[in-house]
Formats: structure tokens, sequence, C-alpha cells
């Protein structure tokens, strides 16, 4: 079993919804009515196996279907209309919760969200994001913005202002999902990215294909030549996490290390761990 405990799998049952439709008055709607929740999935340091941050993700909770992946509803999410109103309030609730971490456990790591660029539009996100982090407790410094680069649209000058601005103030920029879109080398150009996250097709393949092995690899050394954080997604087994440290890669994400989980179980799975704040043993990778 490539899971350290069967405990990690989701308690609800979500549906894929691959067949729902749903419009931007319905994503409206749900947030109105508060419908949305994230999970946390931990990241931790492939050097010493701490736990070092958590990336948030969303979940709607919908009153006829259940409980519903993105996979279901982000798209229209993203679409013009509601992305910054969603992104805005998805970052809310991710904010409230987090803060409890370091109250409870005296978590002391990073928090990542994801933002489309199509939520980047307002030139007045900074104004309200900055004081939003501050009324929560969490540190501009420990706040990752992830994007998706297939989603970044070229010289868009409000979008990278915006970032600049961010950038500026010590949140750190994400590139989500890096290796699947197009011209991914040269949107590394202009933007303030500070964070390289690999996607997990070719994690996932690297194990078994030389050609996803020599992505990943190469991924991870220009990362590191660019002085970015690089983060290994979607890591599902022992000999994954062996295979990322030693070519180098800092941080993973994945099932191996633990599932997407509610603040309560993710509370749980901090105390389970063998040192919660510091270095376990890198046997245990
Ligand atoms: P992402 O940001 O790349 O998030 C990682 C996805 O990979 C998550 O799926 C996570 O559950 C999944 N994952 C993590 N580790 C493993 C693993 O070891 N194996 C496998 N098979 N999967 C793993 P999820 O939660 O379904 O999210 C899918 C995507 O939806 C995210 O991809 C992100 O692009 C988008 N998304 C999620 N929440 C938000 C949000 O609040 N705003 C926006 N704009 N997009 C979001
Ligand atoms: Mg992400
Ligand atoms: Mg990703």
């Amino acid at each position: 079993d490539s899971y350290p405990n069967a405990s990690d799998k989701p308690v609800d049952s979500p549906v894929l919804g691959d067949e729902l439709q749903f419009t931007e008055s319905d994503i409206q709607e749900a947030i109105t009515r508060d419908q949305f929740l994230v999970e946390f999935q931990p990241q931790v340091s492939l050097r010493d196996n701490s736990w070092v941050g958590v990336e948030a993700l969303a979940r709607w909770l919908h009153p006829e279907h259940g409980l519903l992946y993105p996979g279901a509803f982000i798209a229209t999410a993203e679409s013009a209309a509601v992305a910054l109103a969603f992104t805005e309030h998805v970052i809310g609730i991710a904010l409230r919760q987090f803060g409890r971490l370091a109250a409870e456990v005296g978590f002391q790591g990073s928090l990542s969200v994801n933002i489309p660029p199509t939520a980047l539009t307002d030139v007045q996100f900074p104004d309200r994001l900055l004081p939003a982090l501050a009324e929560c407790g969490v540190a501009p410094d420990t706040f990752v913005l992830e994007m998706t680069e297939n989603s970044l649209p070229e010289n868009d000058q409000v979008v990278l202002d915006i970032l600049t601005r961010l950038s500026m103030r010590g949140v750190s920029v994400s590139i989500d999902d890096f290796g699947t879109g197009k011209s991914s080398l040269e949107r590394l150009q202009g933007a303030p990215f500070n964070e390289l996250k690999i996607d997990m097709v070719f994690v996932q393949n690297a194990q078994t294909e030389p050609s996803s092995a020599a992505i990943v690899e190469s991924a991870v050394s220009l990362g590191r030549r660019l002085n970015m954080n690089v983060v290994a997604e979607g890591v599902e087994t022992c000999e994954a996490a062996q295979w990322l440290h030693s070519i180098g890669c800092g941080m993973a994400q994945g099932y191996r290390f633990g599932r997407p989980m509610t603040l309560d179980k993710l509370v749980a799975w901090a105390a389970d761990r063998p040192d919660s704040s510091g270095a376990t043993s890198k046997d245990e990778l």
C-alpha cells in the first residue's frame, strides 16, 4: 500500500461530477449560500521529511449532488464573470482556517492557494489581500499564490503589476502544473515566480518512462538555477520521493505524505507525525 495510512482516504465520498454543468450564477449563488469549503494537502521537505506547507483546495458541498471536486466546477468558477469573487471567497475561507492551524498545532509553514489569471484583473486586489492576511495572522512571506501556466495570458500588464506588487511585499508566486502549458519556459521570464510545481503527470510517469524522468530532472535543475523553490506534485510512493530527493527536488506533495484533508483531519494528521514541527528521519521518506 502506497498510502501511509488508510485513514488518509477521504471520509466523504466526493463525486467527480464530470457530467454536471454549472453556470456562473450557480457559482455566485453557492458563494452567497456559503457552500464552498477547503481541504488542505500537506507539503513536505524532501531533505528531512519535515512538514513545511499546505495547499488549500476548493470543494463544493452541493445541496443536491453532494461534495464536488474542482473538476466539476472549476472551469466555470474561473470564468471572468465570477473568478475574482470565487477566488477571494475561497482565500477568505482558507485564511480563517489556516489561522487556527498556527493556534492549534503551532504550525509555522506556508499556505498556498490557487489563483487563475482571470481573477487578476483588479489592481486593488493587493489592497484587500494584504490586510486580510494580517487579520488572520498570516505573514505575507508564508503565503503562496499558485498559477497554472497555461492560463497565464501573455504580456498582461495588469496581471504582472498585481503579481509584482504582491511579490514586493513578500508573497510568493508559484507556477502550477509546470510542463503542461504552452510557452512554459518563455513565461518564466518577466513574471516574479519563485516556485515551480512539477505536474504530477511527469512525476508519476518518471518511474517507468525515461522521457518523463528527463523532463522532471530538467525542471528541477532549471528551477534551482533560477533560484526557485521546486515542488513535485502527485508523489504517491516512497520510491518516487527518494528519487526526487536524489535529483535535488526540494519539496513534495502527494498521497505518499497526505491527501487533501479538512482542517480537523489535518490537525489529527499533524499529531500523528513523529515530529510535526521539525525533522524526522530521512529513512521515513
Ligand atoms: P492543483 O492545484 O495542481 O492541485 C493538485 C491536485 O492534485 C488536487 O486535486 C489534489 O487532490 C491532487 N493530488 C495531490 N496529490 C496527489 C497524488 O498523490 N495522486 C493523485 N492522483 N492526485 C493528487 P483537486 O483537489 O481535485 O484539484 C484539482 C485542480 O483544481 C487543482 O490542481 C487546481 O488547479 C484546481 N483548484 C483547486 N482548488 C482551487 C481553487 O480554490 N481555485 C482555483 N482557481 N483552482 C482550484
Ligand atoms: Mg495548485
Ligand atoms: Mg498542480
